[in-house]
This record gives C-alpha cells, sequence and structure tokens, in this order.
C-alpha cells in the first residue's frame, strides 16, 4: 500500500465516512473557500433557489469531496456522486441529469477527465437547464430539447487547466484549494483521533501533522496505521513512539517525503544531472503514468521547494540536493 495513493479503494472509502467532517464546524482551515460558499449556500436557501455552479481545484485528498457533501447537507438537498472518466456515453450523463431534483447537487469528480462528447451535454445543462440532445444522423438529423430541474452543479479536479474553456465558464465560482498548514492537520488529526475513541499526546499529533504533507486524507491514513501501534500495545492513547514507529515503517521522512518523493529528486539528480528534464523522459524513467507525477507527487515538492519548474523541464533546488547527499 503507498500511502500517497490517490485513488481510493473500497474499503478505505467506507473508512472515510467516519472521519469526514459533518458541517462547516468540523471541516477545518481553507477559510476563505468557507466563507464564500457560505454565502453562496445562504443566498440560494434565501431565494429558495439552486446555489451557483462551483468549481473546486486542487491537489487529492485536501477536502473537495467533503466541501460539496457539507454544502447539500446545507441545502438541505440531495447529493450525487460520480467520477467524470465513469461515464461514457452521453445517455448515461442525460439520465442521471433528467432525474434530478429541484436543488440537488451533483458532483462530478476529475471533471476534466469527462469524455469531451459527454461534457457537451453539461452545457446547456447548466446554462439554461435543458438538454440539447440530437436524435438521428445526417439530414434526418434533429435536435431534442428536454428541460431538466435547476441544480447545482460542483466539479472537482486536480487540474482546472485541463479544463476545456466553455465548460470552465459556466462555473460561476472557482475555489483552489491549498495545502494545510500543520496546526490546521494537528486539528484535524485530534478531531478524528476523537471519533476513533484515541487519546493522543500533543507532541504525537504535532508529528503526524508535520509529515502529512499537507493533506488531510495522509493525515487520516497516518493515523489509522498510528492507532494499531497503539492497540498492539493494549494502549488507547497514543504516544510519539508510536508515531515515530509508523512513520519509519511508511517510510516516511521527516519533511513528509516518502519513498516515490524521494526517488523522483533522486532520479533527476542522478540520471539527468540535476535537470531540466521534460516531464515525459522523467515518467519514462520512474515507470510511472504523467497524471500521477503531475497531479499527486509535483505539487507539494513545488510547495516545498524542492523541485523547480522551468520552460525546458523540471529541476531538483539546492535543499534537495542537500537531502539527497545526506542519505
Ligand atoms: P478530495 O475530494 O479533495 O480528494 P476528500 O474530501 O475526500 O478530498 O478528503 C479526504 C478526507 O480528508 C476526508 O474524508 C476527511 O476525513 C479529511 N478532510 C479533508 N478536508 C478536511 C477538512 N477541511 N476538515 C476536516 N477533515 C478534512
Amino acid at each position: 500500500e503507498r500511502i500517497f495513493d490517490p485513488e481510493l479503494g473500497e474499503e478505505e472509502t467506507k473508512k472515510e465516512v467516519l472521519l469526514r467532517p459533518k458541517d462547516f464546524t468540523e471541516y477545518i482551515g481553507q477559510k476563505k473557500i468557507v466563507q464564500n460558499i457560505d454565502v453562496m449556500v445562504n443566498s440560494a436557501v434565501k431565494r429558495n433557489q439552486s446555489m451557483d455552479h462551483a468549481l473546486l481545484s486542487g491537489p487529492p485528498g485536501l477536502g473537495k469531496t467533503s466541501l460539496a457533501m457539507i454544502i447539500a447537507n446545507a441545502l438541505g438537498s440531495h447529493l450525487h456522486v460520480i467520477s467524470g472518466p465513469a461515464i461514457e456515453k452521453k445517455g448515461d450523463l442525460a439520465a442521471i441529469l433528467t432525474n434530478l431534483e429541484a436543488r440537488d447537487v451533483l458532483f462530478i469528480d476529475e471533471i476534466h477527465r469527462m469524455h469531451i462528447s459527454v461534457e457537451e451535454i453539461l452545457y446547456s445543462a447548466m446554462e439554461d437547464y435543458r438538454l440539447d440532445i440530437v436524435i438521428g444522423d445526417g439530414a434526418a438529423a434533429r435536435t431534442m430539447q428536454i428541460d431538466i430541474a435547476p441544480f447545482t452543479l460542483i466539479g472537482a479536479t486536480t487540474r482546472s487547466g485541463l479544463l476545456s474553456n466553455p465548460l470552465r465558464d459556466r462555473f460561476m465560482a472557482h475555489f483552489h484549494f491549498d495545502f494545510y498548514q500543520p496546526e490546521e492537520l494537528a486539528k484535524i488529526i485530534s478531531n478524528n483521533a476523537k471519533k476513533l475513541s484515541l487519546g493522543i499526546d500533543e507532541d504525537a499529533e504535532l508529528l503526524m501533522a508535520r509529515c502529512s504533507r499537507g493533506t488531510p486524507r495522509i493525515a487520516n491514513r497516518i493515523l489509522r496505521r498510528v492507532r494499531d501501534f497503539a492497540i498492539v500495545r493494549d494502549s488507547s492513547h497514543v504516544n510519539i513512539n508510536d508515531v515515530k514507529k509508523s512513520l519509519e515503517m511508511m517510510e516516511i521522512d521527516e519533511r513528509g517525503l516518502d519513498r516515490m518523493d524521494r526517488r523522483i529528486l533522486k532520479v533527476i539528480q542522478e540520471y539527468y544531472g540535476g535537470g531540466p528534464v521534460g516531464i515525459e523522459a522523467l515518467c519514462a524513467t520512474l515507470a510511472e503514468d504523467r497524471s500521477t507525477i503531475e497531479d499527486v507527487y509535483e505539487p507539494f515538492l513545488l510547495k516545498e521547494g524542492f523541485l523547480i519548474r522551468t520552460p525546458r523541464g523540471r529541476e531538483i533546488s539546492q535543499i534537495a540536493k542537500e537531502l539527497i547527499n545526506e542519505k
């Protein structure tokens, strides 16, 4: 199991349900986004209309799905969750849209990976709450219009730059999620430890927060591992040694980097003299998918200053070189 694997298995999805924040009071951090969304929700409730469409972007595990669930709850509406790439045919999306009730929230995860022909259905649906369906081919083709209930689309994407312009333009609000501060992660860990009936020392909490790569989902994964160590000691209280042992087993270092992060930096140093190296060549050497590198690993390495993006490719920074030499 890779700690930063962005794709959740079914088991983990089930476990996450317990740790999901239920309302705005449990939703920690991302203050600006929450303030804006709160106004949008309240306005929709007062108007008794659907909320404006919103696009949520940012790396995986930062709370986009959780926020969509909280929004639907606050609106008193149903939430329908679908994944962009899983919808293969126009008809499948049309069926989902025609089944929506007024003011429902449709959450489309990975919306940038939706097939373009399917995506086109969304344009008139978002703008006029109407589906334009073409029936037949060639000269016999005609367009049929079907009205749908006024709904709210919440799109989530790890790469807003890959969204087509017509789709992006139809979102009234666009929110970009940043990595969390260690203090915010510590608060999330402390809340979630309570949900798991665990006591936790303050220094243990802070160490976990610092090693979670600014990402609540990773904090949750580390917390579950740490709990196992406490249970093995027949304790329901986590101390700093439990955290250190778990981090060591998960091969996470004191900066929050895991084996794959270090491998990326090492490959650039050892195969490409520190860079610059083009993303395609880098992914080929790492035998990794380009989107995994770009969406999951790079954002944190860039933010922490280990990696630099130049027009000629990726380079590693002086701090990264020192880190590699330390090992
Ligand atoms: P995304 O949709 O961006 O991939 P999720 O909403 O699935 O991320 O978040 C993953 C987990 O992280 C959630 O189940 C929740 O436990 C935790 N989490 C994320 N954001 C927050 C937050 N702001 N406050 C508390 N917990 C959070």
